[in-house]
């Protein structure tokens, strides 16, 4: 059990923002995303493309804003869980919280700050006839351990930098690799799309291209073919496999924040606008994933919202003390937690 000041639910720019704000309170947080890197839709979504909107910073690119926040927070000692969903929120009788993840991890915190956005990430299924009876035994979506597919056909379905990256370091490890994309040009960068090329060339693996898998075949989890159909609308093509691996992408899912009890309003979550606080007293909500009149799904709102909650919280960790609003300018109290020299 990890004791702490405040879980954050998330860590995108908000959550990681949040860190800081409670940071310069003297609070302590542990940070938890189902992702395996910070950054939420940022660096999920796009990394590489411009931001103009961020104040005094006139353009940086998602990756740049969060590399930016995780220097920012580097004075902090806060924990960071990644590739973990937080699964489990409940109030103790003393009013503080037991949050769980996925992973087992407990933590026993103060407050608790749900900084979720769009939801959790997950994996973008298989819509193909029979899918369902294959998953977690020759159907994947993410890989855990290579060798489990040495000497085996594999189908890797999708056209991005995952379903790329893993054809091309199985071709080495399984005795057949079959790369399904839906259309002939890829996300993937260059470098990967030339090098299947290449390997397609040499016959040492297979492409299906501008086709879909629409139903896949076998017996007590274990797979024999996948049908796919070309868009063109020619006739279905069989091929035997023993595993398919599915990466087409991640999509968010409110997932398990729908079941803490809290005022939920379609897939956002009923804030105050002076504590950023939920229906549940301890329970705070920032970023994309909160709803109040006149609330713009802005990452400089997020930040806002998360210099006010973190006021609230100290308010909570600490009954009956005025909580002062101090510059970072000017108070020896922040220098010292910003291990700024004297
Ligand atoms: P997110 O970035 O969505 O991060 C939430 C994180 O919470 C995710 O990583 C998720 O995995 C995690 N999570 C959710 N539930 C759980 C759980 N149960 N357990 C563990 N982890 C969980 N905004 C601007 O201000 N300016 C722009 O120019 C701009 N451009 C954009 C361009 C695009 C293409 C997109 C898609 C968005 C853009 N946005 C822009 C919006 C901006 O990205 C969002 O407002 C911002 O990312 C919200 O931050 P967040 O921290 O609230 O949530």
């Amino acid at each position: 059990m990890i004791h702490t000041d405040v879980v954050i639910v998330g860590a995108g720019p908000c959550g990681l923002f949040q860190v800081f704000e409670l940071g310069l309170l003297g609070l302590k947080a542990e940070v938890v995303d189902s992702l395996r890197h910070p950054g939420g839709q940022c660096t999920e979504l796009y990394p590489d493309k411009p931001i103009y909107d961020i104040p005094a910073i006139p353009v940086c690119s998602g990756q740049e804003l969060i590399d930016a926040l995780l220097k920012q927070i580097e004075p902090f000692d806060y924990g960071m869980h990644l590739g973990e969903e937080v699964t489990v929120v409940s109030k103790n009788d003393d009013d503080s919280f037991l949050v769980e993840t996925s992973a087992g991890t407990q933590f026993h915190a103060s407050a608790v700050v749900i900084a979720g956005g769009v939801g959790s990430f997950q994996p973008r299924q298989l819509r193909a006839e029979g899918a369902g009876d294959f998953e977690g035994k020759t159907l994947h979506y993410r890989v855990r351990n290579p060798e489990q597919f040495a000497g085996k056909r594999l189908a890797v379905l999708g056209g991005g930098d995952s379903a790329l990256d893993w054809a091309l370091e199985l071709v080495d490890i399984a005795e057949h690799v079959t790369l399904v994309h839906r259309r002939d040009e890829y996300r993937a960068v260059q470098a990967s799309v030339d090098k299947m090329r290449s390997l397609v060339a040499d016959g040492r693996m297979d492409v299906i291209e501008k086709a879909k898998v629409t139903a896949i075949d076998g017996a007590n989890g274990q797979l024999r073919s996948i049908m796919t159909q070309p868009k063109d609308g020619g006739d279905a093509v069989e091929t035997a496999v023993d595993h398919v691996l599915v990466f087409y992408g991640l999509a968010p899912k409110l997932g398990p924040i729908a079941d803490w009890g809290l005022d939920i309003n379609r897939k956002t979550i009923n804030v105050d606008t002076e504590k950023f606080e939920t229906s549940t007293p301890g329970i705070y909500a920032i970023g994309d994933i909160n709803y109040y009149p006149g609330k713009k799904k802005l990452i400089l709102s997020g930040f806002h919202e998360a210099a006010l909650a973190a006021f609230a919280i100290k308010a909570r960790v600490e009954p009956g003390k005025k909580v002062h609003l101090q510059y970072t300018t000017t108070s020896p109290l922040m220098h010292k937690r910003l291990g700024v020299p004297d």
